[in-house]
Formats: structure tokens, C-alpha cells, sequence
């Protein structure tokens, strides 16, 4: 193993627990798992209550860009998740898309009338997806 930090070699280990790169001091934990965010890991569908206090807080996250919003008429979420910057999205873009790797929520996502691909983001899809309007990245 490598220090993502620092690319050192060495470190100090805590039984099968942690390792502390001798260079950096960054503490590695041992024993998490790569996660599979594919099939819904790191992230369950929300409950409907949990849902509308996240649209809630994107509406006000939208209130703040707004004024710095021109041109802009296409919203673009990628890691869109569980879909509510994309729901919030509604009130102030004419189109929404969202692209998520996890296949569960996209599928959420999708029963709930969003644009959303299973997919990574790729530039090339700008080129496909544009109709001549402005775009915003979160
Ligand atoms: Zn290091």
C-alpha cells in the first residue's frame, strides 16, 4: 500500500486496525471495505419524509444561485443520488438531467419522473444532450 498523500511505502501498524503513514501521519483505517455504491451501497432510497426535507434544503441551496443565474436553462446533477437537487431543480431550470453509478437509486430516480442515466458523465455527452442552453454543474 501506497500513502494516497504522499506516496510513502512505510507505515506504522495498530494490529490488523490502522496504519499511520511514518511520513504524513495520515491514519488509515484497516478495517473498512471498499465500497459498491452499483447495486445501493453508501446510500438507501430515502423515506418520503427524509425526501422532501432534502428537496426542501436544495430549493434553498437553488435560492442562493439564483441570482447569479442568466442563460442558464439546463441543470446537470452528477451524483445526482436519490434525485432531490434534481426535483428541486424543477422550479428554476426548463430541463433537468442526472447521472448516478448507483443502479437503485437511478431506478428511484427514474419511478419518480427524472431524467437520469445509470451511467458516468462523460463530456462527450454535452455534445449529444445540448439544445444550444446554458448548463450548471454541481
Ligand atoms: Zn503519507
Amino acid at each position: 500500500m501506497n500513502c494516497v498523500i504522499c506516496n510513502n511505502k512505510n507505515f506504522i501498524y495498530d494490529k490488523n486496525i490502522s496504519a499511520k503513514c511514518t511520513k504524513c501521519d495520515i491514519l488509515y483505517n484497516l478495517q473498512t471495505e471498499e465500497l459498491n455504491y452499483s447495486d445501493g451501497g453508501g446510500q438507501d432510497i430515502p423515506t418520503e419524509e427524509k425526501s422532501k426535507i432534502r428537496v426542501k434544503n436544495a430549493l434553498k441551496r437553488f435560492e442562493i444561485i439564483v441570482p447569479h443565474k442568466t442563460t442558464h436553462n439546463i441543470f446537470v446533477d452528477i451524483g445526482c443520488g436519490s434525485g432531490e437537487m434534481l426535483e428541486a431543480s424543477k422550479s428554476f431550470f426548463d430541463f433537468h438531467l442526472g447521472y448516478d453509478e448507483n443502479k437503485v437509486l437511478i431506478n428511484h430516480t427514474k419511478n419518480s419522473g427524472l431524467n437520469t442515466f445509470n451511467k458516468y458523465f462523460e463530456k462527450e455527452d454535452l455534445a449529444k444532450l445540448s439544445s444550444g442552453g446554458g448548463w450548471l454543474f454541481l
